[in-house]
């Protein structure tokens, strides 16, 4: 593998534009690491692309020597799929060029952008691209596996919102695919993760949004059963411009929850209201009335504000390991059992997060998109958290106790992006009637399966 490799860095040096890191350069134990800390992965390689001439001729050199080959856009890739031991990695970092059309509510934002960048550039002009809620996170592998946040009830999927891509297939060829051009791997792309190619460019609507109301609550005790079960009576016909989810953990230990409460079970949640402020107001005064909070905060935030203030819950270098699933509903008892959990939570910063798809979303049909069946609105995921190397056995066997636990009241079906890296064998269950479709893109654009770390689809065998 190393001559390999070798063979791969002398054809880039002669014509790479951006930075060859070999395991030698200063700036190589900082750039092999990802988000998650659990992933310590030594690539032998890291191109960091400065354009797509580089993007193409990093694919044409590790094909042809048959290097195993990672992309990576913001790292945040759960199961650790952005890095690789002993291979390449193409890293998009230094490519995050967003240009927005303020008329035509239209950007194009370059395949290593994050969230932040693409936002910052599309608030100056009053819009938004619905997407995740975390600013660090890449956009290139949130929106190609499908990507949900506060927008997405009244907007769709940030997949939902992209009118066309760009891409370096895995001959090195640079090709669009939208709806006129490649349409079956515009189909593939939106939810197919990054089995087709590198995507160098997403060109996305945009929406006018500036700001949001913000509920942030917290209960205890008895209240987080009744809580939950009244949020999930609740959302089933709920406005689309209502996103409330709610994280199930330990209370924090922050200034405004209670002395006394730091530490025991506890419900957080936040109610996002985007549109009408007086409807807004109203709806959030019947979110208070549902739940008995020990704690309480209202306010009228930038999108700005909303986008990132989740952003400290999630530092890099944490150690994380999660599982999620679908469920068409709650039954009282997925409800028991996952507040009892609680009661041995190994790590104050785990969460069982629940969230509410639905709305726009919903709208779209199962066949439109790879990302598939959108019938069971309830996700459920839980998000391992801890900073510890000697903690991680009793962390990951907490977060695979509970969903063997849950997994009888989920439906089959699962997010690709918040799959951990031990779980190959769901990526058929995540895609079930479109699996058939999308081998058939795989083998045509990517027939040697050049593209396989990721939620892999492999191709027709030749
Ligand atoms: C803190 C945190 C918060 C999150 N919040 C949300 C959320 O609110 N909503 C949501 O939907 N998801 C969320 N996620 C999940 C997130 O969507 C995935 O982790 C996603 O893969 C992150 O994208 P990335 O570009 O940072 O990942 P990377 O690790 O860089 O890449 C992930 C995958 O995408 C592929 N890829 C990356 N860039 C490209 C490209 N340009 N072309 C082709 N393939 C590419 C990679 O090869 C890899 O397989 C969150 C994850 C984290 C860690």
């Amino acid at each position: 593998m190393k001559e390999a490799t070798n063979d791969v860095y002398r054809a880039l040096l002669e014509q790479f534009h951006g930075q060859l890191l070999l395991p030698d350069d200063p700036q190589y134990e900082t750039a092999r690491r990802i988000w998650n800390g659990m992933v310590a992965r030594r690539p032998a390689l890291i191109a960091r692309c400065a354009d797509v001439a580089d993007i193409q001729a990093s694919v044409r050199a590790a094909s042809a020597a048959n290097v195993p080959t990672a992309v990576r856009c913001g790292g945040h890739s759960l199961a650790g799929f952005s890095t690789c031991d002993g291979g390449m990695v193409i890293d998009l970092s230094n490519m995050r060029q967003v240009a927005v059309d303020r008329d035509a509510r239209r950007c194009r934002f370059a395949g290593g952008s994050l969230l932040a960048t693409v936002d910052a550039a599309t608030q100056q002009h009053g819009l938004a691209f619905p997407a995740g809620v975390v600013s660090h996170t890449g956009a290139s592998g949130l929106v190609l596996g499908g990507g949900f946040g506060w927008l997405t009830r009244l907007h769709g999927l940030s997949s939902d919102n992209v009118e066309g891509f760009t891409l370096v297939t895995a001959d090195g060829s640079l090709i669009r695919a939208n709806s006129k051009e490649n349409d079956d791997l515009f189909w593939a792309l939106r939810g197919g993760g990054g089995n087709f190619g590198v995507v160098t460019e997403f060109d996305v609507r945009l929406h006018p949004v500036t700001s949001a109301l913000l509920l942030e609550a917290v209960c205890t005790g008895d209240d987080i059963s009744d809580l939950v079960r009244r949020w999930r009576d609740f959302m089933p016909d709920s406005p689309d411009n209502l996103r409330w989810s709610l994280s199930l953990r330990l209370a924090p230990d922050a200034a405004n929850v209670p002395i006394e409460l730091r530490g025991r079970p506890a419900v957080t949640q936040a109610a996002v209201w985007v549109g009408d402020l007086k409807q807004g107001e109203d709806c959030l005064d019947h979110l208070v009335s549902l739940c008995n909070p020990v704690v309480i905060a209202r306010k009228n935030i930038s999108f700005l504000t909303l986008q990132t203030m989740a952003d400290q819950e999630f530092p890099h270098g944490r150690r994380y390991y999660t599982k999620s699933g679908y469920c068409k509903t709650l039954d009282n008892d997925t409800i028991d059992i996952m507040v009892q959990s609680l009661f041995n939570i190994p790590s104050p910063m785990t969460q069982i997060e629940l969230a509410y798809l639905g709305g726009a979303a919903a709208r779209v049909d199962a066949a439109d998109t790879a990302f598939g069946d959108r019938s069971s609105p309830f996700v459920i995921n839980l998000l391992g958290n801890w900073s510890e190397e000697f903690e991680d056995a009793e962390n990951v066997s907490w977060v695979r106790s509970l969903f063997q636990s849950l997994r009888h009241s989920m439906t089959p079906g699962v997010y690709i992006n918040f799959m951990s890296g031990d779980e190959d064998d769901r990526v058929l269950e995540a895609y079930r009637e479109r699996w058939e479709r999308l081998v058939t893109v795989k083998s045509h654009y990517d027939p040697d399966n050049f593209f396989r770390l990721n939620q892999n689809i492999p191709p027709q065998t030749k």
